[in-house]
């Protein structure tokens, strides 16, 4: 086995982190964040694309709230309830997750956000390094988001021992599809990367792509329905010293 890829949300990290921390702290921080920025490009680009979001909701009859372009205050009002609306239903459109990632990433560097990883991370993506296995990451929380939550953890900077972020810019978690895409990325044959995810459809999907799998349950989370995956309940299972 030479690489191992991982899950994130249930596997390296609670998935209360995402839910109680992250998305609070962006939905917070929203209205701030577009106001200071505005006059910045990438903020510009992000408010276009909600912008395209908003009119195809309501062309598809999803009664988002009014947009107004009348002023910068009135777009800056209109951005923030909108991507408001837009968590509240917890739609992963391209603006909104671009707009999150740049607020998590002021929030990390200001240290008032810091990464979740179980306390087995760290000394298994020491040990794994050591090991001399490639590690990477396949999540559907965006390349940028990935990067920050493994930059700033309680343990330090993490990402030294990464080599690769995978997000459903590659193709959807459960499709054999995107195993294979990952795959060839990596530059390994599918037979030579471990897959390690708590959801069992995306076991499956790895599965049929030739990779190795192995489901993690992590405490307190729910038993899954019957399969044949090998489990694991900690990191520490995993290559041990
Ligand atoms: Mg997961």
């Amino acid at each position: 086995m030479q690489s191992i890829l991982l899950d994130i949300e249930g596997t390296t990290t609670p998935v209360d982190f995402v839910y109680r921390v992250l998305f609070p702290y962006a939905r917070r921080h929203v209205k701030e964040f577009v106001s200071r920025f505005y006059g910045t490009e990438e903020v510009q680009v992000d408010i276009k694309q909600l912008r395209n979001d908003h009119a195809s909701d309501q062309q598809q009859q999803q009664t988002p709230p009014a947009w107004r372009d009348d002023s910068i205050d009135s777009q800056v009002e209109s951005v923030t309830i909108y991507v408001h609306w837009l968590m509240d239903r917890d739609r992963k459109s391209t603006g909104l997750k671009s707009l999150q990632g740049k607020i998590w990433e002021v929030g990390y560097r200001s240290g008032q956000l810091q990464g979740q990883v179980y306390e087995d991370v760290p000394p298994a993506l020491v040990r794994w390094s050591e090991q001399k296995k490639d590690i990477s990451i396949y999540s559907s929380g965006s390349v940028l988001a990935q990067r920050l939550l493994f930059q700033y953890t309680k343990a330090g900077d993490l990402t030294r021992f990464l080599q690769g972020y995978f997000d459903t810019t590659t193709g959807p978690k459960t499709e054999p599809e995107s195993y294979g895409r990952i795959a060839k990325a990596l530059k390994q044959p599918p037979s030579e990367i471990l897959f390690i995810s708590d959801v069992i459809a995306e076991l499956d999907a790895a599965n049929s792509a030739g990779l190795q799998t192995t489901l993690c349950v992590r405490s307190g989370r729910p038993w899954p329905q019957a399969h044949s995956y090998p489990v694991i309940r900690s990191f520490d299972e995993i290559f041990p010293a």
